[in-house]
């Protein structure tokens, strides 16, 4: 493993002074005790900690969220704002008969009304789910309907192109709530305007058990349809202490992550953890663009920034010289998630950007940072970095049944946590079996491969499934496959990532079409089309190969291991269970 590190220089004053002796001397109990809790001893909510409690104090004023709009018009919400906003959200939600636990959704971009709709649900102890809008009918139909959602916050224009068609089959789904809709359209489809408009603006917090569902976010397996990972209210203490201890708030902050709120890393660090740690969070509308990112960093005087593997490598090919043409001395500390983060980007931006970037890793499944490279550690470029302290990490040799714990570095196994930290995951939405599949004793099992080495530090390997990273969403190949089985050419389909130098992996298919067809460019493209429009672009498959018959083992499962070892031209390893065609 290389040997090459790099130390930030000590010219402030990180809240994780001392990695070791945090590790050693970390209380969960004591963290819990700087968050506030419900006046009245009721509990835990996540709303109260993010906002409702700032709105008391001398941070009333201070902006919370500043929302740059596509036009780059700037909005800016005090924690004061956000207080009465949500507030009103929430008793709009309970006029409308949402109780406990019922699932709220949004499909939108990032507009502020997402941000209000999030923490104003949580406000009610409903559950809040948000959608991709680049989603396509399908996934926002699996999704919608798998989750239970009876209300869905979108845009008149989402609602007319993917929503309405979908509504028969929706039938839990109780009111579409529009945010450009100055009047209802009918009995369920209503304005949030005015909504928000007849809403009172103050809104007491029920008593919230800490294990009261508050989020559910759906991530792709292998097997199967996406799976709804549920958290709870806890889980904003993760929120806090990683707030604090891996991206280092510091009250006066300015804080931007440049995730979406459909993916975990959007809501988790794009709206709870800068709130409760009450610095000011930016959010960029717009989709990424190298130029514009780079001002906004200048004009809003970010100091702490949050993006990921696939944009930073965007901005390694533009050929800008971010130093000489934006003022970034504002910039303290860049964090990356969600993919490998090759040591080559983070020497890059050492140069180019005039420090490293600091990788993390976790999961949906984890709802916070758990290993992570910090400010005050010494950084080994491609390494995730170390546990977060309070967690435990190991790299463990995983069976149906059992889980042995591997203590020799540099050794690849299953990437494990130990059960218990806040913002665990308590369970896939009527799902049991697959989240019992995941669970050995003590130990969660998160589908990734890793190393650790002497320093315990950890080495991503790559996934132990099938599961494609594109732009850093997250792709089952069976939600795709199922999309292209239902061409009506197609008789069976594959998909696997195929590495890319920008997006990571792109989604290639191989199909076999039905008997007496054979593929041509127009049918690729026909395909391809196909699924764009069902599964939208960030999900479909970029490339489509026809084969005559895919790759499958003895009991018909097949082996996407096998297509991809063809593809990059790799060992095809263990084929002993490949069915003799
Ligand atoms: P998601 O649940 O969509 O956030 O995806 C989680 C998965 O992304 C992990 O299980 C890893 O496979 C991958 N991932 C996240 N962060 C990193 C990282 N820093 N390095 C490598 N892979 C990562």
């Amino acid at each position: 493993m290389p040997e090459e590190s790099i130390v930030l220089p000590r010219d402030f004053s990180h809240n994780l002074a001392d990695y070791e002796s945090c590790r050693h001397t970390f209380d969960w109990q004591l963290e819990r005790s700087r968050l506030d809790g419900l006046p009245g001893n009721r509990g835990l909510n996540i709303s109260h900690e993010a906002v409702d409690r700032h709105a008391k104090t001398e941070l009333a004023d201070t902006i919370a969220i500043r929302w740059v709009g596509k036009d780059r018009s700037v909005k800016d919400f005090t924690y004061a704002d956000m207080h009465h906003l949500t507030s009103r959200f929430a008793n709009a939600l309970v006029e409308l008969g949402i109780q406990k636990g019922d699932k709220v959704f949004t499909l939108t971009g990032r507009i502020p009304e997402l941000y209000i709709a999030a923490l104003g649900t949580f406000k009610t102890t409903a559950v809040f789910s948000p959608l991709f809008s680049v989603f396509g009918p399908e996934p926002i139909f699996q999704r919608l309907s798998r989750g239970d959602g009876k209300i869905l916050v979108t845009t008149r224009a989402l609602y007319e192109k993917r929503i309405k068609a979908l509504m028969d089959r929706l039938p839990l789904l109780r009111f579409i709530l529009l945010t450009d809709e100055e009047a209802d359209i009918d009995e369920k489809v209503l304005s949030l305007p005015r909504l928000m408009e007849e809403a009172y603006d103050d809104f007491f917090i029920p008593a919230t058990d800490p294990e009261d569902p508050a989020l559910l976010h759906f991530t792709s397996g292998t097997t199967g349809m996406p799976k709804g990972a549920l958290h709870v209210h806890n889980a904003v203490l993760m929120h806090y202490v990683t707030g604090k201890y891996v991206l280092d708030f510091h009250r006066g902050d300015i804080f931007w992550c440049t995730a979406d709120p459909g993916w975990v890393t959007g809501t988790s660090y794009g709206i709870i953890a800068p709130l409760v740690c009450g610095v000011t969070s930016v959010i960029d509308e717009e989709e990424f663009d190298a130029a514009r990112w780079y001002s906004i960093l200048e004009e809003q005087k970010v100091n702490i920034w949050y993006t990921a593997p696939t944009a930073i490598r965007r901005l390694m090919r533009v050929n800008l010289a971010p130093l000489e043409k934006y003022d970034l001395k504002s910039l303290r500390l860049i964090c990356s998630v969600g993919e490998p983060l090759h040591a080559d980007a983070v020497r890059w931006a050492e140069k180019t950007l005039g420090m490293p970037i600091l990788d993390n890793w976790w999961q949906t499944e984890t709802g916070g940072i758990m290993i992570a490279n910090y400010a005050t550690l010494k950084i080994k470029p491609g390494s995730m970095g170390r546990p977060l302290p309070g967690t435990e990490a190991a790299i463990a040799n995983v069976t149906e049944t059992s889980i042995q714990i591997i203590d020799e570095p540099g050794k690849q196994g299953q990437l494990v946590l130990k059960k218990g930290w806040p913002s665990m995951f308590r369970g896939y939405l009527h799902d049991e079996e697959r989240y019992n599949k995941c669970l050995r004793g003590e130990w969660y099992i998160t589908g990734d491969l890793a190393k650790i080495d002497a320093d315990g530090y950890f080495w991503f390997v790559g996934r132990a499934d099938d599961i494609i990273k594109t732009s850093g969403h997250m792709v089952g190949p069976f939600e795709v496959e199922s999309v292209l089985m239902e061409h009506p050419e197609v008789a069976e389909a594959a998909i696997i990532g195929k590495p890319d130098p920008v997006i990571g992996e792109i989604v290639k298919a191989f199909i076999v079409l039905k008997a007496g067809l054979s593929g041509d460019e127009n049918t690729q493209m026909d395909i391809i089309g196909f699924a764009r429009k069902k599964l939208g672009p960030a999900v479909a498959p970029k490339e489509i190969a026809f084969v005559t018959e895919l790759p499958k083992t003895k009991s018909g499962k097949i082996l996407r291991r096998l297509l991809k070892a063809r593809e990059l031209g790799l060992p095809e390893g263990d084929v002993s269970t490949l069915e003799q065609s």
